[in-house]
């Protein structure tokens, strides 16, 4: 225990020791978890707003630890950046994703995550080049999904990197826009086509006039520079209402379609499009 400012007593250490021993023992569960095939990818579509089709679906890692059971990407992925194991992590996500979108009867993407220590890696492009010509996915169909609060960390290598993406036709997301440290000159600084609008804004929309005001001025501003917009997180109709009256390009959350495995979107776009 130890004395607080005010004179209160916080018992804060055991909690503390609680959670740097699970975040040891995750760590030391995930050395060869990759090999022992503990991860998996969900797939979520992302419907055009003016369509209606799948526009694209979003990978999203999972670990079925037999150890801890399911471990949420929330908590693992940060550990897995930290001991560097992200990196062979994400080129297997890469591969994985990749290999599974080039199966589909369809012309949507696929949207991977890309952590910012894959981003700061040299052999970024290499991996991304191999996920490509081993599944033989057009890379117009890839989109690599990036968030704002890394960019700043490294202005110049980010810039390179995403760079050389687009170079080889790879799309590029700005991911979770409008949260951290988000300056607008990052619009014009990175080459994105996509703006991906945080969910704490899409939330916000039937409450709060605010967001309706934030969210229309991203959309504009978006059409302005010639990106698209997506807005994640959605969960109710109301919101999705107000995101067709924003002009918003895409929609993505509970409401329409939840996370899936690979065998369910596969059918999604078999039933949309019958041979
Ligand atoms: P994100 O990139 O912002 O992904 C969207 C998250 O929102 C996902 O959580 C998704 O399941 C969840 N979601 C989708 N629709 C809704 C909705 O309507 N309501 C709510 N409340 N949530 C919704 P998930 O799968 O737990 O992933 C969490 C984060 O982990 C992701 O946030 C992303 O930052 C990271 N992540 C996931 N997969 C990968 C990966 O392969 N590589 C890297 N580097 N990060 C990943
Ligand atoms: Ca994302
Ligand atoms: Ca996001
Ligand atoms: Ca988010």
């Amino acid at each position: 225990a130890k004395e607080s400012g005010r004179g209160q007593v916080l018992f804060y250490e055991p909690v503390m020791d609680e959670k740097i021993e699970r975040r040891r023992q995750l760590g030391a569960a995930m050395n060869g978890a990759l090999e022992r095939n503990e991860f998996h990818l969900l797939f979520q579509p992302i419907f055009c707003l003016t369509s209606g089709d799948i526009a694209s679906c979003e990978a999203l890692l999972r670990w079925d630890s037999p150890q801890f059971g399911a471990v949420a990407p929330g908590e693992f992925i940060p550990i897995a950046e930290e001991n560097g194991l992200i990196v062979p992590i994400g080129g297997w996500v890469l591969h994985q994703a990749c290999q599974v979108a080039s199966g589909w009867a369809s012309t949507a993407t696929i949207a991977v995550n890309l952590s910012p220590v894959q981003l700061r890696t040299p052999e970024l492009a290499v991996t991304v080049v191999s996920a490509l010509q081993a599944s033989g996915l057009p890379a117009k169909r890839l989109t690599l999904e990036v968030t704002e609060t890394v960019l700043l960390d490294d202005v110049e290598r980010s810039l390179a990197a995403l760079t050389t993406l687009n170079q080889i036709d790879v799309c590029t997301t700005l991911d979770d826009f409008g949260t951290g440290y988000s300056s607008l000159s990052y619009l014009t600084q990175f080459p994105f086509q996509t703006l991906k609008i945080d969910r704490s804004f899409v939330m916000d929309l039937e409450h709060n006039p605010a967001s309706i005001a934030i969210v229309q001025t991203i959309v504009e501003l978006a059409a302005k520079l010639g990106m698209r917009t997506v807005a994640e997180g959605v969960e109710t109709p109301a919101q999705l209402d107000q995101l067709r009256r924003t002009r918003c390009d895409a929609v993505q959350g509970y409401l329409l379609a939840k996370p899936m495995p690979a065998n369910e979107v596969l059918a999604l776009f078999t039933a949309a499009c019958p041979a």
